[in-house]
């Protein structure tokens, strides 16, 4: 099943990058809280990054459309600025990794999306499997 690409009125889209703001943001959260290791600061946002894909892609049609949406908005800041926020990837590639994992994840939703296919690095089930093997121990 395709799904359609609506329109989505300005209130709408900032929901949905506010939205993956708070993921990113719990994604940080979790990894103070549990004490994830990371190499670096960069490496930290990368994996709150794939966490907020994770959680929005679990979400179903809703979730998608907000990753979507935040990686658009990431591709506009790119084109205004594509210099790195402090510590984060390149907009650009944030948009890639966004849509790149949304399409690893349901590729016969999002079939206009495959040549996004190979830019993201982990994929789509090496972020799945991270995350959740992450979380494992403190989920009962
Ligand atoms: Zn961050």
């Amino acid at each position: 099943m395709v799904q359609e690409r609506e329109l989505l009125t300005d209130e709408e889209a900032v929901a949905d990058v506010v939205t993956e703001t708070v993921h990113h943001e719990a994604g940080h959260a979790l990894a103070d809280a549990l004490d994830l290791p990371f190499p670096s600061a960069r490496a930290e946002e990368d994996a709150a990054d794939r966490f907020a894909a994770l959680m929005l892609i679990r979400e179903g049609p809703d979730g998608e459309r907000a990753l979507r949406t935040a990686a658009e908005e990431y591709l506009r800041a790119a084109a205004a600025d594509p210099e790195p926020g402090p510590e984060h990837a390149p907009p650009a590639e944030r948009a890639a990794t966004h849509l790149c994992l949304l399409y690893g994840a349901s590729p016969t939703r999002h079939p206009d999306l495959s040549p996004r296919a190979h830019t993201c690095t982990p994929d789509w089930p090496t972020t799945r499997t991270t995350w959740t093997e992450a979380l494992t121990p403190f989920l009962r």
